[in-house]
């Protein structure tokens, strides 16, 4: 990964999103770099998969299913309800076919970044929270705390997103894609046993 990648990946994604997800795109890319320089992880890498991970968020829903279908992704009966999830399949194609991203631990990062998996790597874990707790964020529940854990537990941070995510989604904010609830179970598990 050079520096001169960063600077094209920024322009593109600059012309690519809206303004309000190219600052969210910024925040992320800064975060999670600050965050892998906490945790022993290339910050270059983590900058990179930063910039990239909402990079199909701004395609219309035809445009996500069909980047998916195109590359053989599997769309779930959750996600073909709710076609904005696919965001992180689609990204995960461009960012590998477009932006010839070879690096696999970058594209699980983009890949995994709406709902997580069992077993992530820190650089997945990276790019998850650096998602949530992104300067230009406001909304979430207990941020400042989320984001003070983030720097000093991965996994702790991890588990608080992941929890809150979850009695937000069951208090009828949308649709439980089966993924993100095998995520918590993973990580509740794992760390109970800490
Ligand atoms: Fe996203
Ligand atoms: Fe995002």
């Amino acid at each position: 990964m050079k520096t001169a990648d960063l600077k094209k990946i920024r322009k593109s994604m600059e012309k690519e999103l809206d303004a309000k997800r190219y600052e969210h795109t910024l925040g992320v890319a800064y975060t999670a770099a600050a965050l892998a320089m906490c945790n022993d992880v290339d910050p270059v890498k983590a900058e990179t998969a930063g910039l990239l991970h909402d990079c199909a968020k701004c395609f219309s829903d035809d445009k996500k299913i069909s980047v998916c279908r195109k590359n053989n992704m599997e769309i779930n009966s959750v996600e073909s309800r709710n076609p904005y999830l696919l965001h992180a399949k689609a990204g995960y194609c461009i960012a590998k076919n477009k932006f010839d991203i070879e690096d696999q631990d970058i594209l699980n990062a983009i890949l995994n970044h709406t709902t997580g998996r069992p077993g992530m790597s820190t650089l997945e874990k990276i790019i998850y929270i650096a998602d949530y707790i992104e300067p230009s964020r406001k909304q979430a529940p207990n941020l400042s705390e989320v984001r003070k854990l983030a720097f000093q537990n991965l996994d702790q941070a991890l588990l608080k997103i992941l929890t809150d995510i979850l009695s937000y989604l069951e208090s009828g904010g949308g649709e439980i894609d089966p993924l993100t609830k095998e995520t918590y179970d993973y990580y509740a598990d794992l760390l109970a046993k800490c």
